[in-house]
């Protein structure tokens, strides 16, 4: 619990209504003054309160990314990381760079198959030349599939269970490519492997990143036991310096009895999968796939399922978080809120009907967002075809019917970099010319809407009211920018970043820090 003085700089404290200041005051970890006087300076002398001469920077409050996975995002820096990879081939390149440096799975993630020139899904003959001597999982951009070698479908095969997602070749054998059952399946045996220390490791990476990205509270989705316990251990430690609010998975919701909340560790809720990704075509449709006209998705858990775990969630006194890409999955989850009650959360909602919108609005909740899916998700066209496209993403209309959207990242499915996320969502993909842009252009927000959607409303997404705007009496959370961040919201950069009045990341780039 820091306290600083900040002075002569541009302050926005709020983005709805737009406010700003020039110079404010944290004391013990709270905002104690917010004033263009001299006030500040006398404080701060007094009490020998370090002063930061801002000179002409920029601050606004610390971003908050509603729906991400710390975890995950810490074994993305540590994996094989597959982004860029446009062709097929190059798996076994990137995989022989850096295999040896894992102990027991090989991991990577990121590949995309929209991506590959070969135009086709990989499969493990594509890998087991480069990975034979040890298991491999590489996820798929949307965390939703991923592609094992034959070393993992081996162990797959041995555990001798039916599971939704085991690709097939023609001849019964597996290709190596796993969805949504059997790709979690997978996922917690290789998570297994992993000491709490390793764990708590991943976690601190992770951590890190989103620090020097002016990101100061995360509503962290799908904790395990492992991870609760490496969250916790850091706690303690004091190593954990980023806000959390944690949504925990189903089976463990009984630990949160055995928690004790503080300010920076909270257990807020649970997550839930409705169905699954637009990517993987598993997302849950009221029509069927454009490009698959067979397939109208996976139903990951049933309405009475989803029911039960929110009234079970409840009655532990957290929210209910419910991950639904497709309509018929919003659908879904429209029909569990409307009976297990308000200010519960929809993640993602990426394909809303037009009579879906005041159904949602009615349930009350917080829907958690990630707007640079539109720029990932190019193809959506594909998937949806040209009736529903204008369904997709629509922030506007939710805005419009009173509906707090919140933002997020997903990562590391998507890029932490806040000023990504709110150039998604003002722009839609303009600059890439993209299909969905020309379709959904009226579905764009403006500059103030978007950071108003990464701080205030997130905030209240995770469940928290004493972070996200500058007030006195909130949390001392800010982030200080080089540049004014509404005129240049497209690329901007972090300087220092201030949790509690602690600062908690400094740029290392000297000419930038004053
Ligand atoms: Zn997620």
């Amino acid at each position: 619990m820091g306290s600083l003085a900040l002075i002569n700089g541009t302050i926005y404290t709020s983005f709805n209504p737009l406010k700003k200041t020039n110079n404010l005051l944290i004391y013990n970890g709270y905002f104690k003054i917010i004033s263009n006087s001299n006030e500040i300076l006398d404080f701060a002398k007094r009490e020998k309160i370090e002063i930061i001469d801002l000179k002409n920077k920029f601050a606004i409050p610390g971003f908050i990314d509603a729906h991400m996975h710390l975890d995950e995002l810490g074994e993305f820096i540590k994996g094989i990381n597959l982004k860029e990879t446009t062709s097929i081939k190059n798996f076994c390149y990137y995989i022989s760079k850096e295999k040896d440096k894992f102990k027991t799975w090989i991991f990577g993630h990121g590949w995309d198959q929209e991506k590959f020139i070969e135009k086709r899904w990989p499969n493990h003959f594509d890998v087991d030349n480069c990975s034979s001597n040890k298991p491999l999982f590489l996820s798929r951009i949307d965390l939703h599939s991923a592609l094992i070698n034959q070393n993992a479908i081996n162990i797959l095969i041995s555990i001798n269970k039916k599971l939704y997602g085991v690709e097939r070749f023609p001849d019964g054998s597996p290709t190596g490519i796993i969805k949504e059952d059997a790709f979690e399946e997978i996922r917690k045996i290789f998570r297994e492997t992993r000491s709490i220390e390793e764990q708590k490791e991943i976690l601190e990476l992770a951590q890190n990143e989103l620090l020097a990205n002016g990101v100061t509270s995360i509503g962290f989705m799908s904790v395990d036991e492992k991870t609760l316990n490496a969250l916790l251990e850091l706690r303690s430690e004091n190593k954990l310096k980023i806000r959390v609010s944690a949504y925990l998975r189903p089976e463990i919701m009984e630990m949160s009895r055995q928690v004790r909340n503080d300010d920076l560790l909270s257990i807020k809720g649970i997550k839930l999968f409705a169905d699954g990704s637009f990517g993987s075509r598993t997302a849950l449709l009221s029509y069927p796939y454009e490009d698959d006209p067979t397939n109208k998705g996976y139903e990951a858990m049933s309405k009475g399922d989803l029911l039960e775990n929110c009234m079970k969630a409840k009655e532990l006194n957290l929210k209910t978080a419910i991950h639904a890409i497709g309509d018929k999955g919003i659908d879904n989850v429209i029909w569990v809120y409307e009976r297990c009650g308000k200010k519960n959360r929809i993640e993602h909602a990426s394909l809303i009907r037009e009579d879906q919108f005041s159904k949602i609005a009615k349930v009350d909740p917080f829907v958690v967002v990630q707007p640079h899916f539109i720029i990932s998700d190019y193809w959506i066209i594909n998937r949806v075809g040209k009736e529903r496209i204008k369904w997709v993403y629509p922030f506007k209309t939710l805005a419009n019917y009173g509906i707090n959207i919140a933002f997020s990242t997903d990562s590391p499915v998507e890029p932490i970099d806040p000023f990504l996320t709110i150039t998604s969502a003002v722009n839609r993909g303009k600059d890439q010319e993209l299909e969905l842009y020309r379709y959904t252009k009226h579905e764009s927000l403006d500059v103030l809407e978007a950071y108003d959607a990464y701080t205030n409303k997130s905030s209240l997404a995770i469940d928290r009211d004493d972070i996200g705007k500058i007030e006195i009496g909130e949390k001392g959370d800010l982030v200080i920018l080089d540049k004014d961040p509404i005129e240049n919201y497209q690329s901007n950069k972090v300087l220092i970043t201030i949790i509690n009045g602690d600062i908690v990341y400094k740029n290392p780039d000297q000419n930038l820090i004053f």
